[in-house]
């Protein structure tokens, strides 16, 4: 375990004597300690030495203990600093306006300084366990973002996964519903992905997924555009604003992408290398209709594909 750094405090009072006694007392505990004799020099040093704690006197010429704790508390850089007031005045009145100013304690002259020792480090003690705790909840939130991320990905290929896709679509259907702009799905499927697997092995079928998928997602631009697994060596894109014609531009990337990897599938009876067949569907969505007939359109496009030889694009508008 490392030793932490002696806790700085800053010590704010207009008689020297005062700053002596503590000073003395307070360097002797192990503390590096900082004064001030205005509270304009507290503000300033707060500022730049960043302390720990720092001990307030309340009568001072210039700005006095309670504006100095103001300008404290609504600074960034010094709000969180623990301030204790050190008064002789024991006015009830002015201990609220301490609290209400922020202030964490007080301390009331004369004071022995065995209470001033006891009262610091309770508040260094509180400071540190609030430090803690925040630097807890920061590493909680980013371990929660990360789990988020990985829960909506596909641990093979590393797109998005069945369940980020059906909430995207919904998403996306309900604005093109309010926006009435045009919303296009592909859908992708290796042709005789099945020999593929069954002459090379599942452990190349996993590569070659994951090569796929890559292609995809390098044939899409706009931040709003979407690559998902749909399921076993099925990919889909969803793109938002986009029509027909824009989509098909898609797909023809995905096929270009994909035959630049020249992935050799000897046992297609397609092509020497790996193909995809692809079925492009577009739709305005409307409260009558429902995002799964935009699916369909695109599988029946995709089928249509498959039948008519494999390795192609079908487009799908809904008109025929
Ligand atoms: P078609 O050209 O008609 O699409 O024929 P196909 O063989 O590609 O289609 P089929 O649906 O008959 O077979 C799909 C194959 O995809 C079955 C399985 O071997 C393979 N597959 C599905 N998921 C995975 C996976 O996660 N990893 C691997 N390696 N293979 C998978
Ligand atoms: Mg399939
Ligand atoms: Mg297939």
């Amino acid at each position: 375990m490392t030793t932490p750094l002696p806790a700085t405090l800053l010590i704010v009072d207009d008689t020297p004597e005062n700053i002596a006694v503590l000073f003395t007392f307070l360097s002797g505990q192990g503390f590096k300690v900082l004064v001030a004799e205005t509270g304009e020099d507290a503000l300033e040093n707060a500022h730049e030495e960043q302390p720990d704690l720092i001990l307030l006197d309340v009568l001072m010429p210039g700005i006095d203990g309670f504006e100095t704790c103001r300008r404290l508390k609504s600074d960034l850089s010094t709000q969180e600093i623990p301030v204790i007031f050190i008064t002789a005045l024991s006015d009830t009145l002015d201990k609220v306006k301490a609290f209400k100013l922020g202030a964490v304690d007080y301390i009331t002259k004369p004071f022995q300084q065995e209470e001033v020792l006891a009262r610091v480090n309770t508040h260094l003690t509180i400071r540190r366990l609030q430090q803690e705790l925040q630097a807890q909840k920061a590493a909680l939130e980013q371990a929660n973002l990360e789990l988020q991320r990985l829960a909506t990905l596909d641990s093979l290929t590393k797109v998005a996964n069945r369940r980020r896709l059906d909430e995207y679509l919904q998403r996306e259907w309900r604005r093109g519903v309010r926006e009435q702009t045009p919303l296009s799905l592909i859908l992708c499927d290796i042709d005789y992905f099945k020999n593929y697997n069954d002459n090379y092995g599942h452990q190349a079928g996993d590569d070659c997924l994951q090569q796929v998928a890559e292609a995809i997602s390098k044939a899409v631009k706009r931040p709003g555009d979407l690559v998902a697994r749909y399921g076993g060596e099925e990919f889909t894109v969803i793109l938002p604003h986009t029509f027909l014609e824009g989509a098909n531009q898609v797909a023809h990337f995905i096929q270009h992408n994909l035959r630049e990897l020249k992935i050799v599938h000897s046992h297609s009876s397609v092509d020497e290398y790996v193909t995809l067949s692809i079925g492009v569907a577009t739709m305005v969505p409307h409260p009558q209709k429902t995002p799964e007939q935009l699916v369909g359109m695109a599988d029946s496009a995709l089928y249509e594909a498959k039948k008519q030889g494999r390795n192609r694009i079908v487009l799908n508008d809904g008109l025929k």
